[in-house]
């Protein structure tokens, strides 16, 4: 016998923890072998509606189990594609699914139950049950079978057999019995066929298994024969197509696992049959986190697509609109052809009012889990706000009415998410606009001086701290007639008419002064003004004009990308006893008025998040003042 190869390192590990396993569910080894079996048989008969060589029709793929008493034997047949040789070494020696696989802790058996429980390891879970494992196997198009064998421990070979059937048979020969274990219940045809039903039942090919039974014999009143027949042990009816009343959360949320490789649960399932202009059958989840890679440009959204229970496509992205690309799973039409081709699908008018309808279902379905679910929400959100407010932004506001209900924001109002429409349900009569601010985050929010203002003023903020709700906010324009108001704005203006004509009056009987310090800001500034919508601080940055200071940072940040300026407004508090200081300079001395005018232009830019000009010339000029220079 040739020398056994080793496997590779995280398929060892693997292997160990599946030898050793203390996993109570070890059953679930069948519910694994059969997957793979079914999708071999999967992709054999797509072969065979191109390719006249598979000499099978529809009805001819099965799976078949048997168990062998004597020998403790367990065998789990299909004829589907088969393995070649590299395959077997590449699928067997290794786990295809490396990236998915993250080992935090080797000596954490709590850990490693989660692993086995929660997502679907496949092949090597045979070995929880096997103390040897043989895998023969034909591929179809190919001349040469071989078979695999490994003990686990150390390691496999791969060798030349004979067997002149496409597929493969896979033999577990079972660990012995232990106080705690009895494996030879894995041979009873009754144990086996209820672990079948129990994980199994809507596999799409038939699982057979010969089944003895004892009958009256033909013609005979009391004398019983023993016969042996084929029976199958699953119902094949798909879940999807089976009544919502029957279904367990567990069951949904294990379809889920195996059939979208999720790690996690699901956080809702959207299941409905719709008759009418199309007819189909849908199953979709909402996950609870984004899969990795989900905010890449080459993200693969779509669903699985079916026609009459038979998989037509595995990623039919028309299916799905850009915004809701997280949503997983699957449509079931009978309107749609089996050899139907991915061109002419594009154009099929079925498939697009499926599409229609599904888009509204899925935004109806989130609302709803808006109003009953507001944890489970508030989670989908900050796992998948970020592709709903593209939606909005890259569709020019056109999806609006579909999205803006499911936007969140942080509110001033102890830092609780907030939707629109709660905002608006919630603000004084009085109120005329929604009022908003940008920051880094929440907190530094709250300390801008323009937001204590306004939360003075009982208005409830919205916070933006990730760059793209405001330029979502400015394509919307407004909710429901109320505009959207950056706080830190030359529009917001909360002040009372004799206010703002108090106001206009000191900016232009102090036009002079104010000049003077503008042209000792040079060009950094439009200009320099007095205002009364600051509270306790004396100064702030504002910006006139639709470009706000933050959308500034945001369309400068993007390489290659146009530099843009926003037009800057320093704002002096004029209750502030800075403004008094500042008159006085203005009489007596016009250098030092240039130098507080760069400090406080200095402290505005910091206070906006934004980075001092020439921070030398800033020490400098703080350490004049301190020696009183
Ligand atoms: P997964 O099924 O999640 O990819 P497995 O460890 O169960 O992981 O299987 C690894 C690979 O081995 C499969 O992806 C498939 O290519 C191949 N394989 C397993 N069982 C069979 C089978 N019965 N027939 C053909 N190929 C198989």
């Amino acid at each position: 016998m040739a020398r056994p190869k080793q496997f590779k390192a995280e398929s060892k590990k693997l292997l160990d923890m599946m030898i050793n396993s203390i996993y109570t569910h070890k059953e679930i080894f069948l519910r694994e072998l059969i997957s793979n079996a079914s999708d071999a048989i999967d992709k054999l008969y797509f072969t065979s509606l191109t390719n006249s060589d598979v000499n099978l029709n529809r009805e001819d793929f099965k799976i078949t189990i048997s168990a062998d008493k004597e020998n403790r034997t367990l065998t789990i047949s299909d004829n589907g594609i088969g393995m070649s040789r590299e395959e077997l070494e590449e699928n067997l020696g290794t786990i295809a699914h490396s990236g998915s696989f993250n080992f935090k802790n080797e000596n954490d058996k709590q850990n490693d139950i989660d692993i086995i429980g929660q997502f679907g390891v496949g092949f090597y879970s045979a070995f929880m049950v096997a103390k040897k494992v043989t895998v023969e196997t034909l591929k179809f198009g190919e001349k040469e079978a071989y078979m695999w064998q490994s003990t686990g421990t150390e390691g496999y070979t791969v060798e030349p057999c004979d067997r002149t059937e496409v597929g493969t048979t896979i033999t577990l020969y079972l660990k012995d019995n232990t106080d705690d274990e009895h494996y030879d219940d894995y041979l009873l045809p009754f144990e086996i066929s209820s672990i079948v039903k129990k994980y199994s039942d809507f596999i799409r090919y038939p699982i057979v298994m010969d089944w003895s039974s004892r009958r009256l014999k033909e013609g005979s009143e009391n004398e019983y024969e023993d016969i042996v027949e084929p029976r199958t042990l699953n119902s094949m009816v798909p879940l999807w197509k089976k009544d919502k009343k029957d279904i367990s959360k567990e069951e949904y949320n294990s379809f889920y696992r195996d059939q979208f490789a999720d790690y996690s649960e699901p956080l809702k399932e959207i299941h409905y049959k719709v008759e009418g202009s199309a007819t189909y059958n849908a199953l979709l989840y909402i996950p609870k986190k984004a899969p990795y890679g989900y905010y890449n440009k080459d993200f693969e959204k779509g669903l699985q697509l079916y026609s009459s229970g038979v998989l037509i496509m595995d990623k039919c992205s028309d299916l799905l609109p850009d915004h809701f690309s997280f949503v997983k799973g699957l449509v079931d039409s009978e309107d749609l052809s089996l050899n139907i081709s991915r061109e002419m699908l594009q154009h099929d008018r079925q498939l697009k009012v499926i599409a229609t309808n599904i888009e509204k279902k899925v935004k109806n379905e989130l609302i709803k889990l808006q109003k009953d679910d507001r944890k489970g929400y508030e989670e989908f959100f900050e796992a998948f706000g970020m592709g709903i407010k593209f939606g909005i932004y890259n569709s020019f506001g056109a999806n609006r009415e579909l999205l803006q209900d499911l936007l969140m924001f942080t509110s001033s109002n102890e830092k609780q998410m907030v939707t629109l429409g709660e905002y608006l349900d919630r603000m004084p009569e009085m109120q005329e606009n929604i009022y908003y601010a940008n920051g880094e985050t929440a907190d530094k929010i709250d300390m801008l001086p323009q937001v204590e203002t306004a939360k003075k003023h009982g208005y409830e903020i919205l916070y933006l701290t990730d760059g793209v709700s405001e330029f979502v906010l400015q394509m919307l324009g407004s909710y429901k007639d109320k505009k959207f108001v950056n706080v830190s704005g030359a529009d917001f203006d909360i002040s009372t008419e004799s206010e703002k004509q108090a106001l206009a009056q000191l900016n232009d009987d102090s036009r002079d002064m104010l000049e003077e310090m503008k042209s000792s800001l040079g060009d950094k500034v439009h200009s320099v003004r007095f205002t009364s919508r600051l509270s306790s601080h004396p100064v702030c940055l504002a910006s006139e004009g639709g470009l706000s200071v933050e959308m500034e940072k945001v369309l400068n940040s993007v390489p290659d990308g146009n530099k843009v300026k926003a037009q800057l407004v320093l704002e002096i508090n004029k209750d502030h006893d800075i403004a008094a200081k500042l008159k006085d300079l203005y009489e007596t001395d016009k250098d030092t008025l240039s130098k507080y005018t760069n400090v406080l232009y200095s402290a505005a830019r910091l206070i906006e998040g934004l980075p001092v000009e020439n921070p030398t010339e800033l020490s400098a000029i703080l350490c004049d003042m301190m020696l009183g220079k």
